[in-house]
């Protein structure tokens, strides 16, 4: 059975990936695009600048975009809109009945709303029950920030040795902001130590309820305290982070590298189309996780993690890498209602 979707803000960066990535997808058939006005009522191939290696493929190329309202949309809706529109559109579809499954911030720490990495808290699709009471029809669900994902599935396997504080020092990609961006006289050979929208607040916000767990209708936080630090670097795609973590067992560097290896979900479980086989992975040269060679590593979709050592400050420190468009964004996303799919949810 094939089901339609639809696309909101098509034509971003988030929106080209989702395109990219459900051109083939064995469940999920691109029918509907919507974006700003300035590219409502234009075929989406003249509206968008396609800017990804994949190529656009011609059925969607030639579909009309629309204006970002409920309507003639299918059910089940992609978010990837920009966060200054995310909350009003996002929120008329769910009124109208639609299914939002979202990249944008505008709904993440909302009581009764899924922030979803499904192989870390697919039980927190519990709380789309309570979305009952603001009257809506539809239902929304929504994915991290693109460095959270990468984050709190690597913090997600050590919960099991008392996880207790964190420090992260980001290097983002610049297709993080969006195109156009940084403008390029800001950002080639330069390190820039800010990132607005609250990048840091959203680390440090987002991660705990990730990790945390779900009774009686709402998301205990799990009790990690982090400091955020964030840089965008002159990266095409690819958000690196240097974590400290803090453990109140002390376990040894191979107990560590062992449980991000072994380390599986629902996803997986369920054979999911996008999911990985293994989530995590661990590379033992001492110069990776790189952008340039490791961000693509299974569609996009592994975090690599490298360089575990011991933190003479906290008790170990090392690397993740994830895609920051993909596993951080549109694959996210897909993954999410691959399982919504699957649970019997859509
Ligand atoms: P982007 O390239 O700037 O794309 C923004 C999209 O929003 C465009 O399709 C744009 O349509 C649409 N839009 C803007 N104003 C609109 C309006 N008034 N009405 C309807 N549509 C409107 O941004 P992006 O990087 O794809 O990010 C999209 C969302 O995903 C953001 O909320 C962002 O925070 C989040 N996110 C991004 C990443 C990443 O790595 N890039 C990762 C995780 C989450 P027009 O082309 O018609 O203007």
């Amino acid at each position: 059975m094939t089901i339609e979707v639809g696309i909101l803000g098509a034509t971003g960066q988030v929106g080209q990936q989702f395109v990219a990535l459900l051109a083939n997808h064995p469940w999920f058939k691109v029918t509907w695009l919507g974006a700003s006005e300035r590219s409502a009522g234009k075929a989406y191939q003249d509206a968008t600048a396609w800017r990804l290696a994949a190529r656009l493929p011609d059925d969607v190329a030639r579909l009309t975009v629309n204006n970002a309202a409920p309507g003639s949309a299918p059910q089940l809706m992609f978010s990837g809109l920009d966060s200054s529109v995310a909350g009003e559109i996002e929120g008329a579809f769910a009124e109208a009945g639609h299914l939002v499954v979202t990249n944008a911030r505008n709904y993440r720490m909302e009581r009764d709303v899924p922030l979803l990495i499904p192989e870390v808290n697919a039980d927190h699709l519990g709380l789309l029950q309570c979305q009952g009471t603001r009257g809506w029809k539809g239902r929304i669900v929504t994915n991290p920030n693109c460095v959270v994902v990468v984050y709190a599935m690597a913090l997600a396997p050590l919960r099991q040795f008392g996880l207790k504080t964190s420090i992260i020092t980001t290097l983002q990609a610049i297709s993080g902001a969006g195109y156009p961006g940084v403008a390029s006289w800001d950002i080639l050979g330069n390190v820039i130590p800010f990132i607005g929208g609250g990048e840091e607040q959203k680390i440090e916000t987002e991660t705990p309820k990730i990790l945390g767990t779900i009774g009686n209708g709402a998301v205990e936080d799990h009790p990690l305290t982090i400091s955020a630090a964030v840089t965008r670097v002159p990266v095409h795609n690819g958000h690196t982070a240097s974590i400290s973590v803090a453990l109140e067992q002390k376990p040894d560097a191979d107990a560590i590298v062992g449980a991000w290896n072994a380390f599986r979900g629902r996803p997986q479980e369920l054979g999911l189309p996008s999911a990985p086989a293994q989530p995590l992975v661990y590379r033992t040269e001492q110069n990776r996780p790189q952008p340039a060679l490791d961000v693509d590593r299974d569609g996009g979709m592994t975090v690599s993690i490298g360089r575990l050592r011991r933190c003479p400050v906290l008790d170990y420190k090392f690397v993740a890498l994830g895609h920051n468009t993909i596993r951080g964004a549109a694959g996210a996303a897909i993954l999410n209602a691959e399982l919504m799919h699957r649970e019997g949810l859509l």
